[in-house]
């Protein structure tokens, strides 16, 4: 059951100096500070730095409005420490014990591993080593995405944290979760008898999920080339948004019920085969083009760190079936890459037509009824509906009706970052990824990724929607892409 605890807790921040620390953690701490979560945090990197030091480090991450630093900023203390020593480990138990008195934090610890992957099996045993888990209090262990690169490799990591951690115990960070319209997605479905009486396959026609990027490799060429839009996003936030969508509903909100519905929809998507895989699924590489600001933007292979025989896919689209009583004969299509025409990430529901419509053959130009869930950057809904014109000839057209978080309230939705580690600090787990979700997810990407060599690389223009091919994907299906909106 869920604790509506707000700490208190020692957080050990492993990885206290990096991008994602600074960037999303610190700004969140603040605000969960500001809201009376109570708790003192540990930063650990290698490079050195004084208490002061660090905690000028975080100054610099907060808004220049957080009227509350110095009694936040108190609170951090710095530990220099190398995950491959386990001497530092020790150190690291002393000076935590100090800190867990000091504040009286009833021996809470949230370990929160902010580090390349490779350093998450080695930091969890040294953890136990060291005696850092023993403690009086709870523990829980968040870790960061990617969790393995493969069911095997994710097997393995597993099997090493659950030398030490409990699975109740680990909370494993999908960020997407943590966004305020894909946690609406229940609400949306499950609160509105008017949608879940045609959330099905008797009135919906197919499911399109778009998270697209305008932005390259950036910095993370390395990463990225090893690792491609399948893996990169696919197998985690795009199945995410998918099983959200598909779910059946919990017979009570409890995390374990909702992950298990979750992790039902993931059996029974269809698997791809080498038969079957070319029908279901385009890879694409972006070359040079324009954006639609009149950036001109250099191929993959030309960006710095890729070799210019990559074959790696910047796109994938692909269409899912997922074979149960609700969903039987609905395609999914899901589209996601990089240097896209548009930043955005929406989930668009398509309704099926009326049979025999007359206004369809009167209003040529009218069109289906479409719910899209925008997700970023605008947050909000919109439903597309045909509504007869104010005037004499009964002229009928599609106009959009829109819920969106805009002004006072828009500045009120805590990011995602702040919202996960609200629940990791009270204990609930139900937007965090469970092992059997992750392995389910890994099992189909890896029949994916067994197979789609036979699938030819495709190429798109940078600053397009993708290659011609994911367009014909849904064409064959008598479909099409709706253009991706902004509210206004
Ligand atoms: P990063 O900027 O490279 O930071 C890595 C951190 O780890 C630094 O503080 C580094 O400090 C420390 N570190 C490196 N080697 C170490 C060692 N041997 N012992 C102890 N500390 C060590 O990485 P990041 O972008 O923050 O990403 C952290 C994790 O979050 C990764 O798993 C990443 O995949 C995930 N993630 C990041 C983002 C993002 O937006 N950045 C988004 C989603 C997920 P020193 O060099 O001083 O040791």
């Amino acid at each position: 059951m869920v604790e509506a605890t707000r700490g208190p807790v020692l957080i050990f921040m492993f990885g206290a100096t990096g991008d994602l620390a600074r960037r999303k953690l610190y700004p969140a701490l603040y605000e969960l500070f500001r809201k009376d979560y109570k708790f003192a945090v540990i930063g650990m990197a290698r490079r050195q730095h004084t208490h002061e030091s660090y905690r000028s480090m975080i100054d610099r991450t907060l808004n220049p409005s957080a009227d509350q630093r110095r009694r936040f900023l108190k609170r951090f203390y710095y530990q220099p420490l190398d995950i491959g020593n386990p001497n530092h480990f020790v150190l690291l138990k002393n000076i935590s014990d100090q800190i867990d008195s000091q504040y009286h934090l009833k021996g809470n610890r949230i370990f929160y591993l902010s580090l390349a992957p490779r350093f998450f099996g080695t930091a969890t045993i040294h953890l136990k080593k060291s005696g850092l888990t023993e403690t009086d209090g709870w523990k829980r262990l968040v870790i960061e995405k990617p969790f393995g690169n493969n069911l095997a490799s994710a097997r393995q990591l597993n099997s090493e944290l659950l030398k030490v951690f409990d699975e109740s115990e680990i909370y494993r960070i999908d960020h997407y979760l943590g966004k305020e319209m894909v946690q609406n997605i229940e609400a949306l479905r499950f609160a509105n008898p008017v949608f879940e009486s045609v959330w099905n396959h008797r009135s919906i026609a197919n499911v399109q999920i778009t998270l697209s990027e305008t932005l390259g490799v950036g910095d993370r060429a390395n990463y990225y080339d090893q690792t491609g839009a399948l893996l990169d996003m696919v197998q985690n936030h795009i199945m995410q948004l998918l099983t959200l969508t598909a779910m059946e509903p919990p017979s009570q909100f409890d995390p374990e019920d909702i992950r298990q519905e979750k992790v039902k929809v993931l059996k029974s998507i269809r698997p791809m085969s080498r038969d079957n895989i070319a029908d279901k699924i385009v890879r694409a590489q972006y070359k040079a083009g324009v954006m639609p600001d009149g950036t001109r933007i250099s191929g993959y292979h030309e960006e710095n760190n890729i070799n210019e025989t990559s074959d790696t896919e910047t796109f994938v689209a692909a269409r899912f079936f997922i074979d149960n009583y609700r969903w039987t004969g609905v395609p999914f299509y899901i589209r996601t890459g990089k240097r896209m025409a548009t930043k955005c990430t929406e989930v668009v529901i398509e309704f099926k037509d009326i049979p025999n419509n007359p206004y369809f053959h009167k209003f040529t130009h009218i069109g289906p009824n479409l719910l899209v869930i925008h997700i970023q950057p605008d947050a909000g809904l919109s439903l597309k509906l045909n509504v007869k014109q104010f005037s004499d000839d009964g002229e009928t057209s599609p106009v959009s009706m829109n819920f969106s978080r805009t002004g006072k309230s828009k500045n009120v939705v805590p990011d995602a970052y702040e919202r996960l580690l609200s629940d990791c600090l009270k204990g609930d787990s139900t937007n965090f990824t469970r092992w059997d979700e992750v392995a389910y997810s890994w099992a189909l990407t890896d029949s994916i990724v067994a197979t789609w060599n036979s699938v030819p690389l495709d190429y798109y223009e940078a600053g397009t929607m993708g290659p011609k091919s994911s367009d014909k994907l849904l064409a064959k299906d008598g479909f099409r892409w709706w253009p991706l909106t902004r509210m206004e």
